[in-house]
């Protein structure tokens, strides 16, 4: 076997038309740094060509006029060192229009000196949770290549418009800065918790026009839309999907009441200097669900100075205040009726007079029964937006890493790359 074939096989080189130079493999200083260069030709007899496009009948037709200089392509790295193919094309006089043409590989693309295998690397690496400056520098090439190949992805990127699943689920998560609103949206199959796609501002207007783009049967396929408190989206449900019944999402329901108490708790808290500690250290207890509270283990809890089961902190911590202690109970009867779904248990809980309860609790009140009507489908189907928080931390993850996107359409086109929702696409980059 020849070097020929062993280079080729090493380098997974598929162009027949490339040879390699014997003795060709050098190790060079480029740009300070000890490189792999293998010396390699490139040549065939053309069948037509490149400039007027005739057909060759015999060798007549052109004439080879030698090598051209040569250039190096940047080729995946050998043993980690940066690693390039110089490459001398040969050269071709057309006799019909007289004007010269070179050798072409799909090595590497017309104009271009990274070699496509080192561009499908690249590929390959955005795939994973990589800063695009290590991609860079793993693929030897510069930061710009990295994100021309990213949106050589996003222009190929189509919506499909004629389908949309039976349940959606609508969230937002803080975008880069670049874009129009500071929240960006987010748009999940309601079931499996897949990304389908992101806009870039959560706005009514944009949104109607994204989903304006929908044809009508995919938009009445959709039965439910799970959403948080956020009004523009009712509006937006009920002027382009007829059919879609509308979830408030349980999450965003249970962690506005925790705020509330969680408010009102410190603002006691900074006028009770006695118990400021306790209040202090004991927030989680207060905030979690009654049932969920240890009354049957005794222990030494750190600001107390006997032993205490956890209901019995809880109990001394309401007890400090009125206000605390009925916010406290409006509280956990919410908490309740959202874990049991129990819209009656709710309903009461909304007509009861609990006393004076604290000004953010009110405001809570307000807001549950501004968007009762679809908290009933709350309590009432399973659909929730559970899995949301994994989709925002991934999203965080790959904002991170990438030390903060500036451009939009680059930062969602890395996301959808990650998440597998668009193709590789390996054309001009
Ligand atoms: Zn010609």
């Amino acid at each position: 076997m020849s070097h020929d074939y062993y280079i080729r096989n090493l380098l997974n080189i598929k162009d027949q038309n490339i040879t390699f130079d014997e003795n060709g493999i050098n190790n060079v200083k480029i740009k300070g740094k000890t490189c792999k260069v293998i010396n390699a030709h490139l040549s065939y007899t053309p069948s037509y060509c490149d400039k007027c496009g005739i057909l060759f009948e015999s060798n007549d037709d052109f004439e080879k006029k030698g090598f051209d200089k040569g250039s190096f392509i940047v080729i995946p790295s050998i043993c980690k060192m940066n690693s390039y193919i110089f490459l001398k094309k040969q050269r071709f006089l057309c006799h019909h229009c007289h004007s010269s043409f070179i050798c072409k590989s799909n090595l590497v693309n017309y104009g271009c000196f990274i070699s496509n295998p080192t561009k499908l690397s690249i590929v390959v690496d955005l795939t994973k949770k990589r800063s695009e400056k290590d991609i860079a520098l793993d693929n030897n090439v510069s930061p710009n290549t990295v994100e021309r190949i990213i949106d050589s992805y996003y222009d190929g990127q189509k919506l499909y418009k004629h389908y949309l699943p039976k349940v959606l689920s609508f969230d937002e998560f803080k975008s880069v800065k670049s874009t129009k609103g500071k929240m960006s949206f987010h748009l999940c199959d309601g079931i499996t918790g897949k990304t389908i796609d992101i806009v870039e501002d959560r706005k009514f207007n944009s949104l109607f026009k994204y989903f304006s783009y929908y044809t009508h049967k995919a938009r009445n396929n959709v039965k439910f839309i799970v959403i948080d408190m956020y009004s523009p989206y009712i509006k937006l449900i009920k002027a382009l999907f007829p059919n879609a019944k509308i979830i408030i999402d349980k999450f965003h329901l249970t962690e506005l009441i925790s705020r509330s108490l969680n408010k009102t708790r410190i603002k006691i808290m900074k006028n009770d200097k006695k118990n400021y500690n306790k209040l202090k250290r004991y927030w989680k207890l207060i905030l979690k669900s009654r049932e969920e509270l240890d009354c049957s283990h005794w222990k030494k809890f750190k600001c107390f100075n006997r032993l205490m089961t956890e209901v019995d902190v809880v109990d001394y911590l309401v007890d400090t205040n009125t206000v605390l202690k009925n916010t406290y109970q409006i509280y956990q009867d919410l908490l309740y009726s959202f874990r049991y779904n129990n819209f009656t248990v709710l309903k009461t809980s909304l007509k009861h007079n609990y006393g004076l309860v604290s000004e953010y609790m009110i405001t809570s009140f307000k807001t549950i029964n501004k968007y009762l009507k679809y908290i009933k489908n709350t309590l009432k189907y399973k659909y929730h937006n559970g899995f949301v928080e994994g989709n925002n931390n991934f999203i965080k993850v790959i904002k991170r890493i990438a030390f903060g996107f500036r451009n939009f359409s680059r930062f969602k086109a890395r996301i959808m790359i990650c998440k597998g929702l668009i193709s590789p696409k390996t054309k001009k980059a």
